[in-house]
């Protein structure tokens, strides 16, 4: 731990699990160096304050679904009260990325604004390319052109653009627009990657964006002891550790880890293909099976009566588990996971091969990235079929594409090791966004 600054930041999370722990790790982080941390937290997905006792808390009454102006004016006021009644000059706000209603607030107080990227570096890109994807007619996306390639975002393809289907498309295009600006009036943005990975995506950021780029991760490696008890801490969801004994009971590298994260939802039909695919592998699975992943149910309900009875042990279901840990485990083999940028990045931290199943946003770019850029994972690109998911089980865990696939993902592992040790990228860059935050002290 680093000698204390007397400088404080004040930290700003989205309140979804993806994003708020990155944004916890990052505060670790930070406190490390020396900086006094305190986070705002929405009454929605509020976190625990005695699992951070080194961390101030304030909660502000806000839903997720919340109308912006209201939000801003709470954020306003609260931002306001922390500036006056702190004994520690506050240096700066960080906050994630998607708040874009920050940039105003944080205007009209005069507080420095520095942003949590808490995805890719290259979905960032896309984000950032939304105009000249509409002017060259990729937006909106045509059903008759899913498989097309993205000329200038190889190698996308046209079904992997981060489009969000939920919202009205012009909204949604004015909204990533007003986001570009509302980066690019910010301090500058630090982004949970590492140029190992993401060299080129950065370098183009670098050159867009005329503001400092910050690639610090991965987070929760940098400063493990502190993380690992950080992403228990920030876990909405209580995290089962019966999975932890069953995998303890599994040959090395045989199981295979399912799990979605926190939002994606699948159909009946989907997670009975799925169930019946991993049933059909023969090899031993651990399932995370969220109440709410399955549209219309509550939990296991549309499993075949006797199904796990079958399997004989086989399988292992959990509603939420303590996710790095058990990909750090020996015996996991392969991570079918849904792309959300904490997966793989976890997955890779720990040389897990992955199968990928995009469902929404930036996670089709994301896997993309897995599948054809870094090949350290093999995508389901004709949806859930049980024959396909028992073939691409079988090439990972047995067949000579998954000893390559292995190959690859431990070499990145390795990389992601050496950058976050002393002189190597994202260390330095951790330097640099210390030296940074305090030139932001007048
Ligand atoms: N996670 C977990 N237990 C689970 C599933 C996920 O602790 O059973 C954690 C995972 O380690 C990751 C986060 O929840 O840090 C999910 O983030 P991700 O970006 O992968 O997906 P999202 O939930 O944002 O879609």
């Amino acid at each position: 731990m680093e000698q204390r600054k007397g400088l404080r930041l004040i930290l700003f999370p989205m309140p979804l699990q993806g994003h708020l722990n990155p944004m916890l790790e990052l505060a670790n982080l930070l406190h490390h160096k020396g900086f006094s941390i305190t986070i705002i937290h929405t009454q929605f997905n509020s976190l625990n304050p005695s699992t951070y006792p080194h961390f101030t808390f304030h909660s502000i009454p806000v839903a997720l679904s919340q109308a912006e102006a209201s939000t801003s004016d709470i954020l306003a006021e609260c931002l306001a009260r922390l500036l006056s009644d702190n004994h520690e000059p506050v240096t700066c706000l960080i906050s994630d990325l998607l708040f874009h209603f920050t940039q105003p607030v944080a205007e009209s107080l005069k507080l420095p604004r520095i942003l949590l990227r808490i995805s890719a570096a290259f979905s960032f890109v896309a984000y950032a390319a939304f105009p000249l994807l509409l002017e060259k007619g990729y937006l909106p996306i045509q059903d008759s052109r899913l498989e097309e390639p993205v000329i200038e975002l190889p190698p996308l393809k046209i079904k992997d653009l981060p489009v969000l289907k939920t919202m009205d498309p012009e909204k949604y295009y004015e909204l990533v627009s007003g986001l570009k600006k509302e980066t690019e009036a910010s301090h500058g943005i630090i982004f949970n990657t590492f140029e190992d990975l993401e060299g080129s995506s950065l370098a183009t950021i670098r050159q867009e964006f005329n503001i400092p780029i910050f690639p610090i991760g991965p987070f929760h490696k940098c400063f493990p002891a502190a993380s690992s008890s950080s992403s228990s801490s920030s876990s909405l969801l209580s995290q089962d550790q019966s999975c932890i004994r069953w995998l303890n009971s599994q040959a090395p590298k045989s199981v295979i880890y399912v799990s979605f994260g926190s939002i994606a939802a699948i159909s009946e039909a989907q997670f009975l293909e799925m169930a019946w695919g991993l049933a059909n592998s023969n090899q031993p699975f651990l399932w995370v099976i969220r109440p709410g992943l399955v549209h219309g149910s509550e939990w296991l309900e549309p499993l075949p009566s006797g199904f796990l009875e079958a399997l004989n042990g086989r399988a292992h279901i959990v509603k939420w588990a303590p996710q790095k840990e058990v990909l750090a485990h020996p015996a996991v083999g392969v991570f079918w996971n849904h792309n959300g940028w904490n997966s793989p990045l976890e997955s890779i931290c720990e040389g897990v091969p992955m199968i990928c199943m995009p469902c929404l946003s930036d996670q089709m770019a994301n896997a993309r990235c897995v599948s054809d850029v870094w090949k350290v994972g093999l995508q389901l690109e004709h949806g859930i079929k049980r024959g396909e998911i028992e073939r691409t089980v079988r090439k990972i865990m047995v067949e000579k594409e998954g000893e390559e696939i292995r190959e690859r993902i431990f070499q990145l592992m390795e990389k992601a090791n050496v950058c976050i040790k002393q002189g190597g990228s994202s260390y330095q860059s951790l330097e640099g966004l210390v030296k940074h935050i305090l030139s932001l002290e007048k």
